[in-house]
């Protein structure tokens, strides 16, 4: 049995019930789980492991990531959809998107898994969603195990191309009983519904404009018959997205999806910008949970979404990055500052959201959504998941009167350690899983070879 101290820490926050924040603080962890959180002069004094970061540091929850597409790091900032909205971004995309193969999958979600790392992301899931080429999602699954990350991997798919009225192209769609079997074979594989899992599996059919409605409700079935499998799919993202709804099913996003039976306490939707009113209480009522993803709205300028209204109702609400080439950042930290600014300014009231609200989305709200009890909060009997953030960097000087605060008003960005699972994946702002440098030049070859064919 490994022990783990991690000591002397400024400030320690806890996300507890009572949301206590403990100074000059200590964690003790017994292999990959938490066996106490309290004053460093109460723990053990020492350990296997000990770190002491001489109080410098505030300490929270690893942050949760509940949506992205780690693919799409091959594709940012292309020039000729830097300033299109959703459906024009994504038909400009996709051509280049079919040329993917399994190396460019393994690759990009390494570097996504790593951007997500340094940024403070302990738990992310991922929706792929198209496999062109050599591409399967066990590569995808693999390659993110090599960085520590715990990860909820997603089996997207799409089923209705342009030739039956949907956004792809014919040649990125697959059959609907192909993606059902493969869905059962990669749960069967990799899905681990036990507590302190590293990897999860959920079924993800893309969107209602790329799948049709057999292929969500048979999608839910299976998952239902499967343990701790949930459901995943994007939703009212942007006014055309209604508008494809009300046109192709007569119904508004919020209705199709419980027609389609994607309501209940093992779905989350990504985006929900323009969920209805009714819709978001039928979200609060069924508990079904919202991965709401600011920049990228912001950056596609499809709006706001109301999350407000959605916390009021009740609605598991967490963060997500999106998509590397919808944002085109992976950072998670700046997404909880994203959300805090833009909750504010939708309400034009100042008070809307506060620095620890945004943070709380970002920990236990991200950990409702996918289902995990284990994760999201520093207690005993959690998974030892946390992250470290040097108070003496400059964009914290002059922002000691509340430094928890200080993680989303001033620009935190990047962390200093972060720990999943017990294990040290950060070391004083370094990955200790994957040769960086390496990595990034990898990617970038990879992207020049998929952008230029
Ligand atoms: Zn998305």
């Amino acid at each position: 049995m490994a022990t783990l101290l991690v000591k002397n820490i400024h400030t320690l926050v806890t996300m507890d019930t009572r949301r206590t924040e403990l100074r000059d603080a200590a964690i003790f962890v017994r292999d990959h789980v938490i066996e106490q959180v309290g004053a460093t002069v109460d723990l053990p004094a020492t350990a296997d492991e000990v770190l002491d970061l001489r109080g410098r540091h505030v300490v929270l929850p690893g942050l949760v990531n509940t949506h992205h597409h780690f693919y799409q790091t091959l594709t940012r900032v292309i020039p000729a959809a830097q300033d299109c909205d959703l459906f024009g971004w994504l038909k400009t995309l996709y051509p280049i998107w079919s040329r993917l193969t399994a190396e460019g999958v393994r690759v990009s979600a390494q570097m996504a898994a790593a951007e997500l790392l340094l940024s403070g992301c302990t738990t992310s899931s991922d929706h792929l969603y198209l496999f062109p080429n050599d591409c399967t999602l066990d590569d995808e699954i693999i390659a993110v195990r090599e960085t520590g990350l715990r990860f909820h991997a997603t089996r997207g798919s799409m089923s209705v191309g342009e030739s039956l009225g949907g956004l792809p192209p014919d040649r990125l769609v697959e059959r609907e009983d192909a993606i059902l079997r493969d869905s059962a074979r990669l749960v069967a594989e990799h899905h681990d519904p036990r507590r302190y899992a590293l990897t999860r599996v959920a079924l993800a059919p893309c969107s209602p404009f790329s799948v049709s409605c057999d292929l969500m409700r048979e999608s839910a079935v299976l998952a239902r018959t499967l343990t701790g499998v949930r459901l995943h799919t994007h939703l009212a993202e942007n006014r055309a997205d209604v508008a494809y709804s009300l046109a192709k099913f007569g119904l508004t996003p919020g209705d199709y999806a419980e027609s389609v039976g994607w309501v209940g306490d093992d779905v989350w939707h990504a985006h929900c910008v323009q969920l209805s009113d009714d819709s978001i209480a039928k979200f609060g009522r069924t508990g079904t949970g919202v991965a709401h993803c600011p920049c990228s709205n912001l950056r596609l300028a499809s709006g706001i979404a109301p999350v407000k209204k959605m916390l009021c109702a009740r609605v598991p609400v967490g963060l997500g990055v999106d998509g590397a080439a919808s944002n085109d950042a992976s950072n998670l930290l700046h997404e909880a500052r994203a959300a805090c600014l833009v909750a504010r300014v939708a309400a034009e009231d100042a008070s809307a959201m506060t620095a620890r609200e945004a943070l709380e989305l970002a920990t236990l709200g991200g950990a409702r959504v996918l289902g995990r009890d284990d994760i999201g909060r520093l207690a005993p009997g959690m998974a030892a998941d946390f992250i470290a953030v040097n108070l003496d960097r400059p964009s914290f000087a002059g922002a000691q009167a509340d430094v928890v605060a200080a993680l989303i008003l001033c620009e935190a960005n990047q962390v200093d350690y972060s720990f999943v699972h017990g294990r040290r994946v950060v070391d004083q702002g370094r990955l200790t899983t994957v040769d960086l440098p390496v990595l990034v030049e990898r990617t970038n070859r990879l992207s020049r070879e998929l952008v230029n064919g």
